[in-house]
């Protein structure tokens, strides 16, 4: 009798996140939470980051991803995932660690999405809307 085919393997996390830039993707516009405390850290930058529905906030998303996120062409042809506000980061990006079981989950459910930004731009893709 014939076996099951092998399951497909998990997408594993690369060693460092710029190669990788998943968990930023999302075409929800309330995929980023932003809370009060989050709000004060981007500071004089929060209406330009940051959007209220409703009631709630929530980073701006742009072209599938959060708004403070650049893709860029890396030194190795690659694309480049970089967090433009990595130091005023809202809480939600902060709590999730790479190579955590959430950070597993955001890699199989989307990990193919982003592998279609292979052709990424050579320059620095513009999100600040500046
Ligand atoms: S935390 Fe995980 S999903 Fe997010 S960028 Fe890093 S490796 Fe990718
Ligand atoms: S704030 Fe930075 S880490 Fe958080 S979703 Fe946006 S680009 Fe990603």
């Amino acid at each position: 009798m014939p076996s099951d085919p092998p399951a497909a393997p998990e997408p594993a996390a690369p060693a460092d996140c710029r190669a990788c830039g998943v968990c930023c993707f999302s075409a929800a516009p309330d995929y980023v939470r932003v809370t009060g405390a989050d709000w004060d850290r981007l500071g004089a930058e929060a209406d330009h980051w940051a959007h209220f529905l409703g009631h709630r906030a929530f980073m701006r998303m742009t072209d599938g991803h959060c708004a403070a996120l650049a893709v860029r062409r890396g030194a190795g042809g690659g694309p480049d995932f970089f967090c433009t506000i990595y130091a005023q980061r809202p809480q939600v990006c902060r709590d999730l660690d790479r190579s955590s079981p959430q950070c597993a989950g955001e890699l199989a459910a989307k990990a193919g999405r982003i592998a279609a930004l292979s052709g990424a731009p050579a320059t620095p893709a513009t999100h600040t809307g500046r």
